[in-house]
């Protein structure tokens, strides 16, 4: 099937030809345009974000793809659900579905079309129901707390999550886990032009009943909060209202008790408060500057509510104690100081909460050790960025996203392999590029990028984001993949595009220059002590119990690992989990910037094919051979090309095809017959049976 003009291009990248950048662009447009987002490569789907509410979803699309084989419909995220699900029901396969693309493609999306679908077919009864009511209801409490507006996407979730659903053994949803990646806590107190805090901020001022706000102490309108940006209070279609009683009500639904609801929204209000609290200079008897709370109100306010005395959060907030062994030193913050500090403890309150809630949501869901269970996996975590400047951020980010290349890679090739195994057909090797060099790089222990950045956290002395670097440049100076301005290149010319602060990692999806300013402090991820132990005097239940550490009995002078490594620590917990599965791939592409529909813009969409690998996953796919097919849906679509077969045969289905495919001269070496299906080496082939099925 090349693509033919008028026709909506090709429903499986597979039978692309030729098979180009240009080709697959322009394939994809086609569909685009036809309002068909959903394209295969093999059992991968790509999903192009259509921004419009298409017919295609609900009941009774469930029930047609419920009844169907992968390839006899549409290519849909239900026949990859429905496949993924079957596969895990009847098959005794544990399952992952892998969600990617970057920012505004439609990944959430997608997981809640999968969650939708699977909650439809399986299982049945009160018991059964109230779990799936719970999974489901995660969703809105999560995006609550974890999804903001940004340039990008007006409901961007602004961490990585990976969810375990959990069936018993006829397939009945018994419960699941969530774990969560990195929450872009520095949102909580800065925010791009045109971009807003985290949802439940605003929800809760437009929602809460005057009752509510005045528990609370919190006006209603957002103009008087230093932590909300004030451009962009509202979002178009976006109604902050009902979705916090929709909030509330789904805590419920999980079983959040009432009390702890009212604990939850304290503890928001008081990150909002706290950003209301104004530092001013003071000076010290002896004149050195210092700083004070200049709007005693706020602080009394934030005291009241959480059962902390005023004079207790001020000396945390505007001095430190320095400990040694031997003695403790207070010494007095200025301004900056006392800001960062102010601020540190909102990003940490409000991130710490964000851990909570998830923990939370887990105990409601939970299923009992012990008892067997068959898992389906979704995942739903930030694709690869390259942003303007990239930080720590985009560096753990793309780390990820390296390692689910790996994952990627070998799975596919390891299922492709078994498939030939199953189906009893010899393997070929297949060459592919291998970004083991790249994971290696950033993750080897005591010698990677990420060993090097704690190795410099822990280094007593002078440390700093140059001394990192300056150990980067040194070490890795010959690395293929590492470049910085005083690393040469091929042609033993300096790099001077780059930042003196900058270093670049050649990954697999293209090179991304990082800025290392702040690597160092954003590793480091450290509260000052005062700040825990006065957060742990608070009188507040689930305040208190959110800083641990700050029991003086419990404080250890041990410093807890740094955020590169839980980082690292929780990618390799996941891959192990992705590992122990059978892989599903939904791949999403956000078609244009403005979140609009029926634009399509080849450049956005050419770069996003590339840092999802996608023409080399056809290749990969195409390698052994190109295509198969059962032999039943093998024989229906081609039949008609044999006299013997047509119109009617009576014999086996892979009689049927050996029938038809001797008939046509196709030559033995392209073709392999396996248990259950025929194998196809060569798109070719394929081209030339439906141009022989046009022709009839
Ligand atoms: P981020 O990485 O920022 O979280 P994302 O990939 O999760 O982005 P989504 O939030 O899933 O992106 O999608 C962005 C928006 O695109 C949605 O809010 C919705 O308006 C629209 N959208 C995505 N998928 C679909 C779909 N299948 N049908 C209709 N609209 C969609
Ligand atoms: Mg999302």
């Amino acid at each position: 099937m090349p693509l033919l003009e008028g026709s909506v291009g090709v429903e499986d990248l597979v039978l692309l030809e030729p098979l180009v950048k240009e080709s697959l662009l322009k394939n994809l447009q086609l569909r685009y345009e036809n309002k068909e987002i959903y394209t295969y490569i093999g059992n991968v789907v790509i999903s192009v974000n259509p921004y419009q509410q298409l017919p295609i979803y609900g009941p009774e699309y469930i029930a047609k793809y419920q009844d169907c084989t992968f390839y006899e419909l549409k290519p849909h995220i239900y026949a990859l659900a429905n496949m993924a699900y079957q596969s895990l029901r009847d098959r005794d396969r544990d399952q992952c579905i892998l969600i990617t693309g970057e920012s505004g493609s439609g990944k959430t999306e997608a997981s809640k079309l999968v969650m939708s679908y699977v909650a439809a077919v399986c299982g049945k009864g009160e018991q059964v129901n109230s779990v799936k009511e719970q999974l489901l209801q995660s969703n809105p409490v999560l995006e609550a707390f974890g999804n903001a507006k940004t340039i990008r996407n007006n409901n961007s979730s602004r961490f990585g999550k990976y969810m375990d659903i959990e069936f018993d053994f006829k397939g009945s949803p018994l419960g699941g886990v969530i774990t969560n990646y990195l929450l872009e806590k520095s949102r909580v107190v800065k925010q791009l032009k045109g971009e807003r805090n985290f949802h439940i901020f605003y929800q809760l001022l437009a929602g809460a009943d005057a009752q509510l706000l005045k528990a609370l102490k919190l006006e209603r309108d957002t103009t008087g909060y230093a932590y909300l940006n004030q451009e962009v209070p509202r979002v178009d279609g976006m109604d902050d209202a009902s979705s916090f009683s929709a909030v509330q009500s789904a805590m419920a639904v999980i079983g959040f008790s009432e009390e702890e609801i009212r604990q939850v929204l304290e503890v928001t209000a008081l990150v909002l408060k706290l950003g209301n609290v104004m530092v001013a200079d003071e000076f010290q008897a002896n004149g050195i500057p210092a700083s004070g709370i200049c709007d005693g109100r706020g602080v009394q306010e934030i005291g009241e509510m959480v059962g902390l005395s005023s004079e207790e959060l001020e000396r945390a907030l505007c001095s430190r104690t320095m400990e040694t062994a031997k003695e403790k030193v207070v010494t007095a913050l200025n301004v900056m100081q006392a800001q960062y500090a102010r601020d540190a403890l909102a990003k940490n309150i409000y991130s710490r909460l964000f851990n909570w809630i998830v923990n939370r949501i887990n105990d409601s869901i939970q299923v009992g050790i012990g008892e067997k269970k068959k898992v389906m996996g979704v995942l739903d975590i930030y694709g690869f960025e390259i942003l303007e400047d990239n930080s720590f951020e985009q560096f753990m980010i793309n780390y990820c996203n390296e390692k689910l290349q790996q994952v990627f890679i070998e799975m596919t090739l390891k299922e492709e392999q078994e498939e030939y195994k199953r189906e009893g057909i010899p393997w070929t090797k297949v060459d592919y590029f291998d970004n083991g060099i790249i994971c290696n790089l950033i993750e080897q222990n005591q010698q990677g990028i990420l060993a090097m950045l704690d190795e410099e956290c822990l280094r007593p002395g002078v440390v700093s984001d140059s001394t990192f670097l300056a150990k980067l440049n040194q070490l890795f100076s010959k690395h293929s993949h590492y470049e910085s301005k005083v690393t040469q290149n091929a042609q033993h010319q300096y790099d001077h595009t780059m930042g003196l602060h900058c270093f670049r990692i050649c990954h697999y999806a293209g090179k991304v220059t990082y800025n290392v300013t702040s690597f160092i402090d954003k590793n480091n991820d450290l509260l000052f002590r005062d700040l825990s132990q006065a957060m742990w005097k608070a009188q507040h239940p689930l305040l208190r119990s959110l800083f641990p550490e700050g029991n003086p009995k419990q404080a250890s002078l041990k410093r807890p690992p740094t955020a590169g490594a839980q980082f690292k620590s929780s990618v390799a917990i996941l891959m192990k989990n992705l590992y122990s599965k059978n892989p599903n791939y939904i791949r999403c592409i956000k078609p244009n910037e403005h979140q609009q529909q029926g634009q399509f813009s080849s450049d956005l969409v050419a770069t996003q094919a590339q840092y999802l690998g996608l023409l080399e996953n056809v290749r990969v796919r195409r390698a052994g051979y190109a295509y198969r097919q059962g032999y039943g849906p093998f024989l229906e679509r081609y039949r008609l090309l044999s006299r013997s077969t047509w119109p009617r045969w009576n014999g086996g289905d892979r009689e049927g095809v050996e029938k038809v495919l001797g008939e046509l001269s196709i030559s033995s070496g392209e073709l392999a017959f396996g248990k259950t299906k025929i194998f196809i080496r060569s798109p070719k082939t394929l081209f030339y049976l439906e141009e022989q099925r046009r022709l009839r």
